[in-house]
């Protein structure tokens, strides 16, 4: 089934993607034994679109001696089991120095990357999101998870590689 990957640093809201993308099906697959903490599967849907959609987790206890580490690992593996990967800022904080380390590594990705903006409802992620222009992973998608704003422009980001 075609894969989409959710990656980016702890608290940029990938989590709050993937419920949104999942929406009432999570509940069908949250509890499959075999599913460990640091990722969660689940299958999602996009107007036409029906799709795996991994997200990855437990950076958030991570200290910041291992941080950088464990992204690495989880990214890697996104990246061998996905056919597309969503890297996620929160374009409120703009792009910080582990989000450009990240998109230095995914500039060489093997599967292309849909950049996010995420947190961009109201005003407060427009200098994030044009900042984000800099990563080298082409034009941002600003997205609001919580809001459920954006998807239409995630839609057809995707939709040509789906
Ligand atoms: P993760 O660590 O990347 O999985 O991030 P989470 O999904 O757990 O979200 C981290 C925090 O950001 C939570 O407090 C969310 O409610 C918040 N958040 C997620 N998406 C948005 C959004 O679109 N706008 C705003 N303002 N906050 C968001
Ligand atoms: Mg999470």
């Amino acid at each position: 089934m075609f894969t989409v990957a959710i990656i980016g640093r702890p608290n940029v809201g990938k989590s709050t993607l993937f419920n949104r993308l999942c929406g009432r099906r999570l509940a069908i697959v949250h509890d499959m034994p075999g599913v460990t903490r640091d990722r969660r599967e689940g299958k999602a849907s996009l107007a036409d679109l029906v799709f795996r959609v991994v997200d990855t987790a437990g950076l958030e206890e991570a200290g910041p001696e291992v941080l950088e580490g464990r992204m690495r690992q989880q990214t890697d593996r996104a990246l061998s089991e996905a056919h597309v990967a969503l890297m996620l800022i929160d374009s409120r904080a703009g792009v910080t120095p582990l989000d450009a380390h990240f998109a230095e590594i995914l500039r060489k990705a093997p599967i292309p990357v849909i950049l996010v903006a995420n947190k961009c409802e109201g005003g407060a992620g427009k200098p994030g999101f044009y900042e984000s222009y800099s990563m080298g992973l082409g034009d941002p998608v600003p997205l609001s998870a919580e809001h459920g704003e954006g998807l239409s422009l995630l839609y057809e980001a995707l939709m040509p590689i789906y």
